[in-house]
């Protein structure tokens, strides 16, 4: 099957309009009082400028696509590989920029780990492992493929059909099982007629697009699609912020591949049955605080780009003209009687990675690490905060490792978790 990906050539029309202001290195608000906030993993993980936000990859971009470096020279594949795969893909360095390059600057990120990898200078060692393992068990955690909803023995029976799929995931399905089992159990609370595809589901292909690979996530696509299409399921819900940016824009975006059914992130979800005056929630009393998931906010970001040259230049990059999920899961959150809500400074389009994505949580550990326990440390800030509240299983996992290795007392939670706790039954 065709697909939409566009190569560097493509991209660098783009990646040359970068001015190299530098913008992109943190995150400024003009106050008052002026302040300079970080928004880079990476850059603030290396503290190298070629590191640092989109206006490095432009450089990177450059350099690959002029032939300015020797690539066939194991020290500079080695260089190059990690300059490019050890970036999370947050976008954090996206929201700051503000011109034409900006709508792109995540897609052409993954490109460019496309173009690496056709050279044989990509995936990392640790990507090819778990591309292996999705190959062969459909899961990147080499799990057997059988065992994958093992977690839903202790709710109820297997059942594959009816109004609403809850497509799990791999994270919630073999590591984060609470966060499986609490999913389930809120939309049983709810009463509705849901299902799960069983040894039907596949990895979303999250994992394997974030390294720069498209044949393999194609497949994983094709397959998921075909089985939700003919199973005559209204509505997909996933607890995983991975997932629902893959489910809801990437099968389309680069594979044509549309879903009949309606996709909605858990948070979606609740916030329809709020609406409805369906979600009756008993207190939980707690101070708390919110982490944007860069897949569910950043990720999903819809930019207006005049790509006819109407309204302003060809290319020219507009406005947003539809944020990512910022304030549905906030809007759940705080509809919890009892819970106390303090903003990080950091939030929205300017929130601060947890550190886990685009492969670094396998690839380079330590910059996973070391980039949770800052957006810990950053809760512990806020006078009161016990918990980080997110919509996310990997964000979850990684924010919990750091809460462990700095021995904080903030408790990391998933946001379903929280309302399944409030929810009368
Ligand atoms: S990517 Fe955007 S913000 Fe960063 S240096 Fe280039 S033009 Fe400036
Ligand atoms: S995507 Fe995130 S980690 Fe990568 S350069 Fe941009 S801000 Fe830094």
């Amino acid at each position: 099957m065709a697909d939409n990906f566009k190569d560097l050539k493509w991209y660098s029309q783009f990646f040359r309009k970068c001015s190299k202001c530098g913008t992109c290195k943190s995150a400024y608000s003009y106050g008052p009082p002026p302040t300079n906030a970080t928004i880079c993993p990476q850059g603030e993980y290396f503290k190298l400028d070629s590191y640092y936000g989109s206006r490095a990859k432009s450089f990177l971009g450059q350099a690959i696509l002029e032939n300015r470096v020797d690539l066939t020279d194991p020290a500079i594949q080695e260089d190059m590989q990690k300059a490019v795969f050890s970036c999370t893909v947050c976008g954090g360095c996206q929201t700051q920029c503000q011109l034409d390059y900006k709508p792109w600057i995540i897609d052409y990120i993954e490109e460019m780990r496309h173009n690496l990898v056709n050279r044989g200078i990509g995936p990392t060692k640790a990507e090819k492992i778990y591309q292996d393992k999705v190959i062969k068990d459909h899961n990147p955690y080499g799990e057997t493929h059988s065992s994958r909803f093992n977690w839903l023995k202790d709710v109820r029976n297997l059942k594959t059909d009816g109004n609403t799929v809850y497509f799990a995931g791999c994270t919630a399905s073999y590591r984060r099982t609470e966060i499986a089992k609490s999913t389930a159990s809120v939309l049983t609370k709810l009463g509705e007629d849901w299902a799960v595809m069983g040894e039907n589901e596949y990895c979303c292909g999250s994992p394997l697009l974030r390294a720069g690979l498209r044949e393999e996530p194609q497949k994983l696509a094709e397959h998921n699609v075909d089985y939700l299409n003919d199973h005559g399921f209204k509505t997909i819900v996933t607890a995983c912020a991975g997932c629902y940016k893959v489910l809801a824009k990437e099968y389309e975006k680069w594979w044509g591949l549309k879903l009949k059914a309606k996709v909605l992130h858990t948070s979606q979800y609740l916030e329809e049955k709020m609406k409805k005056g369906e979600l009756k929630l008993s207190s939980v009393p707690a101070t708390v605080t919110y982490h944007d998931p860069c897949h569910m906010g950043r990720h999903m970001n819809h930019y207006e780009v005049d790509m006819e040259g109407k309204k302003q230049w060809k290319g020219s990059y507009i406005q947003i003209d539809k944020p990512g999920l910022y304030e549905t899961p906030r809007n759940v959150l705080k509809a919890i009687p009892g819970i106390q809500f303090k903003e990080m400074y950091r939030n929205r389009d300017n929130s601060f990675c947890c550190g886990a994505g685009g492969g670094i949580k396998a690839s380079y550990p330590d910059v996973a690490l070391e980039t949770a326990k800052t957006r810990i440390k950053e809760a512990e800030g806020l006078d009161g905060v016990q918990k980080m509240v997110t919509p996310c299983p990997f964000c979850v996992t990684n924010l919990g490792d750091a809460t462990k290795a700095l021995g904080s007392k903030v408790e990391v939670v998933d946001l379903i978790q929280l309302v399944d706790q409030a929810l009368k039954k």
